[in-house]
């Protein structure tokens, strides 16, 4: 077993936790909840850690995390609707209003 990444938000390592399971590696995750205590453990020790269990899988999942690229979530914007005119906040990928699809959204 080999810790492959670390990182002192949860939700990353389990992001990546679940890149890792959808490629058929198994996996763990240490000091899980450890961020939440009330700060008795020395901050560097409990940051959330991704481990792989077979130590054959490590030098695939460590090419999995390392062309993993996360979507660029922070250059989207509201935008207007071109079917509607309506203006739809930068979660949606579809109007809400007449369900047409964002401009240049879900195209590679
Ligand atoms: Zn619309």
């Amino acid at each position: 077993m080999r810790k492959i990444y670390e990182h002192i938000e949860y939700s990353r390592v389990g992001h990546f936790q679940a890149i890792l399971e959808d490629a058929g590696i198994q996996t763990l995750v240490k000091n899980l909840g450890a961020s939440g205590g009330a700060g008795e453990i020395p901050f560097t020790e409990v940051f959330p850690e991704l481990w792989v269990a077979d130590d054959a899988d490590y030098e695939r999942a460590l090419e999995l995390l390392t062309h993993y690229e996360p979507p660029d979530t922070e250059t989207l914007t509201d935008w207007q609707c071109p079917g509607c005119g309506e203006d739809v906040e930068k979660e949606f990928g579809e109007c809400w209003n007449c369900g047409a699809t964002r401009p240049g959204f879900g195209e590679n």
